[in-house]
């Protein structure tokens, strides 16, 4: 059977982005707006103001449910890592909006808060000071995550419970208040919002999960590659075509552990989008789950929760030729690029550099080697270390590397960049150097959970 052709993914437009940004606006201002009309509006604006700061901060919570729940057309047009890092800084906002609700209720209005011992205080009020500290916690142990060496997947399970906890600690302060919900389209309102939250808890931890379950993927091959990479080659194991996607996006991967179990680990798909039934993730040693890749046996079960990502050649398929910056492992999404590209005879000007610390750890390098022998590609090796004798390039991808190999053609071309941040970085700055415009230029970040 011929493997059906991929899926053709147009260029995401400023148009989708404006509506998913002004998405996220209406979500936060609407129960804003809901206050002004209604009986208990009107006790003065220090005290409206209040109220509306602790609706608006509880509304920016709830989005952020949102915002990492893998909604492939909400995060498309901005790119997944932007949108996580949106994520993170968001929730700083949230929580210095909420703080300023309770301040402002403390500075002007203190006998409203009554007391703080919980063994007095109604319990809706306990239940408000509990979502502030929660989602605090929430905050805090995201940011020191690194810092504190909290392992990533116990950290993960805790953000969800404590960032859920939060929120119905918060919703039972706003019901068990309920200044604001004296009429029956306001309570419709806020019943809507808490319904959606159940609904995209339910979709995240259960809907989606399950699906990605009935999905099995079996491990064909193991193979081991230069630098400390493991290539895990995946075969469907359930009747389909195959995992459609487009060369340069990646898969959540869960292997030893079931999709529910909140343990899967994000990778760019390796192999070539025209072969649809045979799945490579190309993985280097890193920590703890990527060193496990090389004891993975044959027939083992795995499961993808895939495609996702907008970083690749199909989001520009006009343009004249294609010039990659790899670093490291930073290789994986460019070898699918580089491998479609030449499943489907494209002849188009291509233009690789490739960043590694030594010759003996360059991952793909005979590979590359044969593809250039398929497609108008040219591999430029740049090396730290390179071994006696070597005559290519030495050092980083500087502005003088890239100008001694980039055609005349270099304003036409489309670039992708994936490796190391402080490679991204010099490498953007370098281009920008050389007169290439910045829409032409495509990052793919590997750290920004
Ligand atoms: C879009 C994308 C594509 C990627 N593609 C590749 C690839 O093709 N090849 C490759 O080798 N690596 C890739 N990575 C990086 C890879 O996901 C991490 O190296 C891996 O998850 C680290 O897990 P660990 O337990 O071995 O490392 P650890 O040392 O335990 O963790 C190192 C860091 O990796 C991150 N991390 C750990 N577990 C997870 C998780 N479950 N989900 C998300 N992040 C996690 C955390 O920031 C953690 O601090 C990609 C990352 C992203 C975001």
């Amino acid at each position: 059977m011929n493997p059906p052709a991929p899926r053709r993914r147009g260029p995401h437009t400023t148009r989708d982005a404006i509506v998913w940004l002004a998405a996220y606006l209406a979500a936060v201002t609407v129960p804003l707006f809901a206050l002004l009309p209604g009986p208990a509006a009107g006790r003065g604006f220090t005290w409206d103001f209040a109220m509306a700061l602790g609706y608006a901060g509880l509304a920016m919570f709830g989005v952020q449910f949102a915002l990492t729940a893998r909604f492939k057309r909400a995060t498309a047009p901005f790119g997944i890592d932007i949108v996580y890092y949106f994520h993170r800084y968001l929730a700083l906002a949230a929580l210095a909006v909420a703080l300023g609700h309770y301040g402002m209720l403390r500075a002007t209005n203190p006998a409203a808060l009554g007391s703080a011992d919980p063994f007095v205080a109604p319990p809706h009020m306990t239940a408000g000071r509990v979502a502030l500290v929660l989602f605090a916690l929430v905050i805090a142990s995201s940011l020191a995550r690194r810092r504190l060496r909290i392992d990533y997947d116990a950290w993960r399970v805790a953000h969800a419970a404590l960032a859920t906890a939060a929120f119905a600690a918060a919703l039972w302060h706003l019901f068990g208040a309920g200044r604001f919900l004296d009429t029956v389209w306001k309570q419709a309102l806020w019943a809507a919002y808490g319904a959606f939250w159940v609904l995209l808890i339910a979709w995240v931890r259960v809907a989606r999960p399950w699906r990605v379950a009935r999905r099995p993927w079996t491990v064909a091959e193991v193979r081991a590659e230069r630098g400390r990479v493991w290539t895990l080659v995946l075969e469907p194991a359930y009747p389909t075509e195959g995992l459609r996607f487009a060369p340069g996006q990646f898969a959540w991967l869960a292997l030893r552990a079931s999709p529910f179990a909140m343990r899967e680990h994000p990778f760019s798909i390796a192999s070539s989008a025209e072969r649809p039934r045979r799945i490579e993730l190309s993985i280097k040693e890193l920590g703890d789950f990527t060193s496990t890749i090389k004891h993975t046996r044959r027939g083992e079960t795995a499961w993808l929760d895939a495609p996702y990502g907008t970083f690749g050649i199909d989001e520009h398929p006009a343009a004249f030729g294609y010039a990659f910056v790899a670093g490291g492992v930073g290789i994986a999404p460019i070898m699918s690029m580089l491998r479609t590209l030449a499943d489907r005879g494209d002849r188009r000007p291509l233009v690789l550099f490739y960043g590694n610390r030594v010759w003996e750890r360059v991952a793909f390098r005979e590979e590359l080697d044969a593809l250039a022998q398929r497609l108008d590609l040219k591999v430029v090796h740049v090396l730290q270390e390179p071994p006696p004798g070597w005559t290519g390039e030495r050092g980083f991808v500087t502005e003088d590397v890239l100008m001694r190999h980039l055609p005349v053609t270099r304003h036409r071309f489309e670039y992708f960049l994936c490796g190391p941040t402080p490679m991204t970085v010099s490498v953007e700055r370098a281009l920008d150097a050389l007169g290439v415009a910045a829409e032409r230029v495509h990052s793919e970040i590997f750290d920004w959970v």
